[in-house]
């Protein structure tokens, strides 16, 4: 009977089944953990300014929100904000600064 010959292929057949499960669970545990820091990170950065960590103030400036740090006086801009700033009109240095970055 050939029963060694199939056990040991079965075995090695388990053995790369539980490696690979291992990895996946690795990965995802990697995944988690990284995705719980960030959510962490996001709890504790909010309305923080990114440079100093002192305590933002919305200020609104020309109609537009605006984040202040209170300590270095930093001045943090959400997505749209200086396009806002920038205006509309053509040649405007600011807009073909932001044009730059677009993606
Ligand atoms: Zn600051």
């Amino acid at each position: 009977m050939s029963k060694s010959k199939s056990s040991k292929s079965e075995d090695e057949y388990f053995a790369k089944e539980d490696a690979e499960k291992k990895k996946r669970l690795e990965q995802q545990i990697k995944e988690e953990t990284a995705e719980k820091r960030r959510e962490e990170l996001k709890e504790i950065c909010y309305l923080k300014c990114p440079k100093c960590a002192g305590d933002l103030n919305e200020i609104l400036f020309r109609g537009v929100k605006i984040d202040k740090c209170a300590d270095c006086n930093g001045v943090w801009l959400d997505d749209g904000e200086l396009t806002k700033l920038a205006g509309s009109e053509e040649g405007n240095i600011v807009r073909d600064f932001l044009g730059m970055f677009k993606k």
